[in-house]
């Protein structure tokens, strides 16, 4: 029996689908100030306990943390639609595995841009240098996450489908906070006396996935005294818990942690392009830092980046799949034809279709029509440049504004439109700075981790790895966790 109809028959309720849902206000009893109060204080507790946490300071040195932005109740999602988002996970990492490794395809997604985007083309440089010369290593390691967000069905508004915001190949995060959520959900749910079951708040198992496709890669370099290489920032405790993982895995792994400047003193090569870091060899190079123009202030960076690239090193990931989670690639992946260029199986290109929304390039000789339609209705269309890590895009007036300034330039091709997702709206309290704790309307983004290995002839391991729920008021534009927009958060399946 589907679990919703196995919960409804137990507790003896019967939520209507269609209209907006609240854990709390259709499954539990109203809060009192005091009580939420206590409840707020009391659940972000048990959030700091469980690992729920973000520095505070920017030195690596000091440790001082705080919880992260958190919803006080999990969200109800349909069961079908975590399950649906899941199973696709390998097909997509396939798809985009296939991208990168088609280099003549890599050619026409971007050699309209190059010319108006300086970044893309320096990171592109790097990369045909390295295609050119022939990759020093074969075996590549990538961490995914493919965002969805959750809109009413067109046929049944009760129903809700699954459409992609983005594909990410590039120091993807937030694993470490989304496993930790569960427990925090369940001890929210126990203190108001609402009642669920365990499958309901499933288990959530992105770092452990994480750390395996970590230290499978590390042993196909085989070598046990070469070490793992985090690439960070120094403000993020994410990756701490991806250390952790590997750890309890083989505690033989060394980790290591260095920064782009700390590389640029201490990397060099050994006789057969081994990547050294202060005398120590480097079996895999885990980016978590390196996907913005900012990180690369001088030539030396990218000098760097070229030098891991050129490496023996198992990049996670390389440069190829770096380029392919553009949002280039996914605008050229949604034009008619193009899917079937790297699936046979119609199903599966079906069912990769069906969380396409509209995706739009700017430079064909009929965008003219979508660039108008863009400008009269803004709040139907987001546009999109190059770039990642969030706050790159432009939404309403600023999307028009800026569509008008380039609609008949070359500049255009940089940037990418795609329909705004009308995402189903429910409500929820968002415990965070600057926002008051009463429950309001929210919208959230749904991200399944994955992990995938592989050499360009053949998938060694392609598997899914747990999910990220990050909760947002309805009307703020983006769901960046680490600009404090959005909350973490948990289903509670139905
Ligand atoms: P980034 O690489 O900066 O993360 P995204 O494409 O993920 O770029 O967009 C950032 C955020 O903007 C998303 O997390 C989401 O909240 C919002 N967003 C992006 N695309 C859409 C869309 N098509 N409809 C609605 N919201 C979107
Ligand atoms: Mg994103």
């Amino acid at each position: 029996m589907p679990i919703y109809n196995a919960f409804v028959d137990k507790h003896n309720l019967n939520v209507e689908m269609s209209r907006v849902k609240s854990v709390e206000e259709d499954y539990g009893k109203p809060l009192t100030p005091e009580r939420l109060e206590e409840m707020i204080q009391r659940v972000t507790g048990w959030a700091l306990l469980n690992g729920a946490q973000r520095k505070i300071t920017a030195t690596e040195a000091c440790e001082r943390v705080e919880h992260v932005a958190i919803t006080l109740f999990p969200s109800i999602l349909p069961a079908d639609v975590l399950r649906k988002a899941k199973s696709l996970q390998t097909s997509f990492q396939t798809l985009i595995y296939k991208v990168a490794n088609d280099h003549e395809f890599m050619k026409e997604c971007f050699s309209g841009l190059l010319s108006v985007d300086a970044f893309t083309k320096q990171l592109w440089d790097i990369y045909e240098t390295v295609t050119n010369e022939g990759p020093a290593q074969e075996i590549s390691l990538t961490i995914t996450r493919n965002d969805f967000m959750m809109e009413p069905a067109e046929e049944d508004s009760a129903k809700e489908n699954c459409k992609q915001v983005e594909f990410n190949t590039f120091a993807v995060g937030g694993c470490g906070m989304a496993n930790s959520m569960v427990d925090v959900h369940r001890y929210s749910l126990s203190l108001e006396d609402i009642p669920f079951e365990e499958k309901q708040l499933p288990e959530n198992n992105s770092i452990d996935g994480m750390a395996r496709g970590l230290v499978k890669a590390w042993q196909l370099y085989k070598n046990k005294r070469a070490v793992i290489l985090f690439v960070v920032e120094p403000c993020t405790p994410d990756h701490r818990w991806l250390e952790r993982g590997v750890y309890r895995l083989d505690r033989s792994i060394k980790v290591i942690y260095r920064t782009f400047p700390q590389l640029i003193i201490q990397m060099s090569f050994g006789e057969n392009r081994e990547l050294i870091v202060d005398g120590v060899e480097v079996a895999v190079v885990y980016y978590r830092y390196g996907y913005a123009p900012k990180h690369y202030p001088t030539d030396a960076e990218f000098k760097l980046r070229l030098d891991i690239e050129r490496s023996r090193a198992i990049k996670c990931p390389t440069l190829a799949v770096h380029l392919a989670g553009c949002k280039k690639i996914q605008q050229v992946l949604a034009e008619p034809g193009v899917l079937e260029r790297f699936i046979d199986d119609t199903d599966v290109i079906k069912d990769i279709r069906s969380t396409f929304v509209g995706l739009y390039r700017l430079d064909a000789k009929d965008s003219s029509k979508i660039i108008t339609q863009a400008i009269q209705t803004p709040e139907r269309f987001v546009l999109k440049p190059q770039r990642e890590g969030g706050g790159n895009n432009l939404f309403g007036d600023d999307l028009r504004n800026y569509l008008e300034k380039i609609k008949e330039s070359p500049e255009r091709s940089a940037w990418i439109l795609m329909d705004r997702i009308q995402a189903t709206r429910h409500r929820n309290r968002l415990i965070k700075a600057g926002l008051g704790p009463e429950c309001r309307n929210v919208v959230s983004e749904l991200g399944i981790f994955g992990v995938y290995i592989s050499t360009p002839t053949s998938e060694l391991e392609n598997f899914e790895s747990g999910y990220l729920i990050r909760t947002k008021p309805e009307e703020a534009n983006e769901a960046g966790l680490c600009e404090g927009l959005a909350c973490v958060d948990s289903p509670f399946l139905i």
